[in-house]
């Protein structure tokens, strides 16, 4: 696989960069102004960049497992939290979206672990993916766990979306720029298998298909 991806390069090389050369450069010299930030899971489906059809330069990216911001206050805010501050204070990025997707494996863990523990069931021990996951442990709460499998899914995966979105006004430059209209924050959902781009709906939680 590395040598293919060593192959890769050779061809954005010849390719890629023979077309882009003039955005390129004007990125190496004048450095990075991009207007978005993404943040979202480290899933290898979930690509930013091919999804919205965007370039070098265009969008500031965020992967994590499970596309999790933690609250500002927390001691897991440290990776996202650097992140964010330099998006928001020093490229003054217009626009955060916060991108969910179908079938997240972080999510299920979670899920997966709220249900063992219901069921009085042995936890499967990980060193960092069960504690870095439970961050997200109060976006599930009212997650109805005797529904169908899918509709667990989407729906953990959907309120892990909000509640990324909502922890992201805990941080109070992100907070201020909000107020200012100098940002805004946003919540999306990516299904595969439709192919289609949910977003929070305005003062709900509750998501729709993306009409374009
Ligand atoms: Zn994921």
């Amino acid at each position: 696989m590395v040598k293919e991806l060593v192959t890769g390069f050779k061809n954005f090389r010849t390719n890629y960069f023979e077309k882009k050369s003039q955005i390129l450069q004007r990125l190496s010299q004048e450095g990075q102004s991009p207007k978005t930030m993404v943040i979202c899971c480290s899933d290898s489906r979930v690509e930013p960049s091919i999804l919205f059809d965007t370039g070098p330069g265009d969008l500031f990216i965020v992967r994590n497992v499970a596309n999790i911001v933690p609250p500002f206050a927390s001691k897991n805010s440290i990776s996202a939290g650097a992140a964010l501050e330099y998006a928001v204070k020093n490229l003054m990025v217009k626009d955060i979206i916060v991108l969910g997707h179908a079938h997240c494996g972080g999510v299920a863990a979670l899920c997966k672990k709220i249900t063992n523990k219901k069921a009085n069931m042995t936890e499967h021990s990980t060193d960092f993916i069960g504690s870095w996951v439970d961050i997200a442990k109060p976006a599930l709460s009212e997650i109805d766990f005797d529904d169908k499998k899918e509709n667990i899914e989407a729906n953990a995966e959907r309120a892990v979306v909000v509640y990324s979105y909502t922890n992201l006004l805990t941080y109070p430059w992100i907070y201020d720029a909000i107020n200012k209209k100098a940002l805004k924050i946003h919540a999306w959902w990516l299904d595969f298998k439709s192919v289609t781009l949910w977003k929070k709906a305005e003062g709900s939680d509750s998501f729709m298909p993306i009409e374009f």
